[in-house]
C-alpha cells in the first residue's frame, strides 16, 4: 500500500517531536532574509490514522450482487459484513464511510432488498478487503417464517464464509437491540471467541441527548460480549473516524502487526 500505515501511538509521537521540533525553532527576525522555497525543508505531514482507514474506504466499489449465499464469490482476502434491521440505518452508514451518496442504495433498488451487495475495497486498483452488504431484517412484526429463513441465512453465512473477518451490526438505539439482533448474536458469540472481530454500530446518535447517548452505551457494551460498541451519526458525523479506523485495522492486521513490532523494537525497555 501507498498509504501512510497505521501506526497509532508512534505516528503520534513522531507528530509530537516534530511539533516540539518546530516549537524550539527560533522565529526568524525581521531583518533576516526569508528562506527561499528552494531550500526550505518539505513539510511532511504524516497522514492519521482516520484519514488512511478514510482514504481507503473511499476506494469501495460495487463488486456485484448474489440473491443466496452459494452466489457469492469465494475470496481469500478479508471481508467485514454490515448486518442490521431494515431502516437502522445500515446503507446511510456505508454510504458515510465511503464517502459516496448511492453506493450502499444499489441494494436497495426493486428486487434487490433480499441481496446480499459485495464491495470491493483497495487502493491503486488492488482489491485487499470486501465489505458485504447483508439484506436488512425485517421490522418487529415479521412473520415467523421470514424470521427462521432469516436465522439460516445468517448461520449459513457465519459459517461458510471462511474470509469473514469481521461483523458490524448496526442497531437504532432508539429501539435497541431487537429479537432476530440477539439471534445474530447468540449465532456470533461461537466465532467471536475463535477471532471474528465485532462491532456493534449505534445509528443516529444526533437523536439522543448526552444522557441517553451514555445510557445506549453502556447497554450496547453488555449485549456485545467481547464486540466493540460506537456511537454513530451520519448528520452529525459523529463516530465516523473511529469506525473508518477500526474497520481498517481489522482488514489490515500484519500492518497493525508490523507497525506494535515496529515500537517495540524502538521502545526502550522500562
Ligand atoms: P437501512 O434500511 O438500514 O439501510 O437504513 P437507511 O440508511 O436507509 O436509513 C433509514 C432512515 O434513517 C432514513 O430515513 C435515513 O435518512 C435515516 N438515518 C440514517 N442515518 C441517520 C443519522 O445518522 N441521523 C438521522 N437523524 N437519521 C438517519
Amino acid at each position: 500500500m501507498g498509504a501512510t500505515p497505521l501506526t497509532g501511538q508512534p505516528g503520534r509521537s513522531r507528530t509530537d517531536s516534530r511539533i516540539n521540533r518546530t516549537m524550539m525553532k527560533p522565529r526568524p527576525t525581521p531583518s533576516a532574509p526569508a528562506e527561499s522555497s528552494a531550500t526550505r525543508a518539505p513539510l511532511r505531514l504524516e497522514k492519521s490514522e482516520s484519514e488512511v482507514a478514510l482514504g481507503w474506504l473511499h476506494t469501495a466499489r460495487f463488486l456485484t450482487t448474489a440473491p443466496q449465499l452459494h452466489f457469492l464469490p469465494d475470496l481469500d482476502i478479508p471481508e467485514i459484513a454490515f448486518v442490521g434491521r431494515s431502516n437502522a440505518g445500515k446503507s446511510t452508514c456505508i454510504n458515510t464511510l465511503t464517502q459516496q451518496k448511492q453506493l450502499a442504495f444499489a441494494s436497495k433498488k426493486p428486487g434487490r432488498t433480499q441481496h446480499i451487495n459485495l464491495f470491493s475495497l483497495g487502493k491503486q486498483g488492488v482489491m485487499d478487503a470486501v465489505l458485504t452488504d447483508l439484506p436488512g431484517y425485517g421490522y418487529a412484526a415479521v412473520p415467523r417464517q421470514e424470521k427462521v429463513r432469516w436465522q439460516q441465512v445468517m448461520a449459513n453465512y457465519l459459517v461458510t464464509r471462511k474470509n469473514l473477518r469481521g461483523i458490524v451490526l448496526m442497531c437504532d438505539p432508539r429501539l435497541g437491540l431487537t429479537e432476530l439482533d440477539e439471534v445474530l448474536l447468540d449465532l456470533l458469540r461461537p466465532r467471536v471467541q475463535e477471532g471474528l472481530k465485532f462491532l456493534v454500530v449505534l445509528t443516529k446518535a444526533d437523536k439522543l441527548t448526552r444522557s441517553e447517548a451514555t445510557k445506549a452505551l453502556s447497554i450496547a457494551r453488555l449485549q456485545a460480549g467481547g464486540g466493540e460498541v460506537r456511537l454513530f451519526s451520519a448528520t452529525k458525523r459523529t463516530g465516523i473516524d473511529e469506525v473508518a479506523a477500526l474497520l481498517w485495522a481489522w482488514a489490515h492486521p500484519s500492518v497493525n502487526a508490523t507497525a506494535t513490532a515496529d515500537v517495540e523494537a524502538v521502545t526502550p525497555a522500562a
